[in-house]
């Protein structure tokens, strides 16, 4: 039996309040493995960042069940919150680099997060994971020193540089060329077939789609359709 990094059963979330009480997802099941990766599609406004929200408890699960590497999110405590978010890498639809800090300093912000690593070896690390995603010579810029391209991997170096066992990624190929997409599709599939991490990423990017394992597609709420290929 494959183990799962990701367990979601009969999930459904609302916002808002009395008569503006919107429901935007519908009995979510889903379970991911280790060592899987799988591409979220849909159109915008279908809940798709709404659910990966909800897996990284950065919003409160209000019905269901969401078990990530063996702990319920469902009612858990901000400290279990806490400590499993340090357990997952997540990139955002939007890069949310802090301005006033170089490439180097944004990927090492995680690194403090963990709290017991020298300060050399949280550069040494950030500049290592920098290189990966081909930055090597972009250490020491600024964000509105950097394109798009290089700000969204930025993030990437950032979200992946603690070795999280689960990677969460919004979008994360929408402002990337060519070049930057292959790279960025290339150090994913390592982590996930080298090293057993599991992987959940929303695209609409036909150019990755080839990456996964499985895509699921989502639409008003609902996970309509899965499709599986065997690799
Ligand atoms: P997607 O990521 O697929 O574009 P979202 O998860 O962002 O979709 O949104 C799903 C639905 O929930 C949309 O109808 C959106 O308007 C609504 N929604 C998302 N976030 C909020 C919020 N903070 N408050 C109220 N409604 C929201
Ligand atoms: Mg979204």
């Amino acid at each position: 039996m494959l183990e799962s990094t990701i367990s979601i059963q009969y999930v459904n979330h609302y916002f808002g309040k009395g008569s503006l009480r919107k429901q935007a997802l519908f009995d979510i099941n889903l379970s991911i493995h280790s060592g899987e990766i799988v591409i979220l599609t849909g159109p915008s406004g279908s809940g798709k960042t709404t659910l990966l929200s909800l897996i990284a408890g950065l919003r409160t699960v209000q019905e269901g069940s969401i078990k990530v590497l063996d702990r319920e999110v469902y009612r858990a405590s901000n400290q279990k919150l806490l400590k499993l978010r340090r357990q997952i890498g997540y990139v955002f639809q939007k890069h949310n680099l802090v301005p006033f800090l170089t490439a180097s300093q944004n990927v090492q912000m995680t690194l403090e997060l963990g709290g017991n690593l020298s300060r050399k070896e949280m550069c040494h690390r950030a500049e290592a994971m920098l290189e990966v995603v081909g930055l090597k010579h972009r250490i020491n810029y600024f964000p509105d020193q950097l394109s798009e391209g290089q700000k969204q991997r930025v993030a990437f170096a950032r979200a992946l540089v603690t070795q999280p066992q689960l990677i969460l990624a919004d979008e994360p190929t929408a402002s990337l060329d060519k070049n930057s997409t292959n790279t960025v599709v290339e150090t994913l599939k390592d982590l996930a077939k080298n090293q057993g991490r599991s992987i959940l990423l929303i695209t609409h990017d036909n150019r990755i789609l080839d990456m996964a394992d499985r895509i699921v597609h989502m639409e008003d709420g609902h996970l309509i359709n899965e499709t599986k290929r065997y690799i």
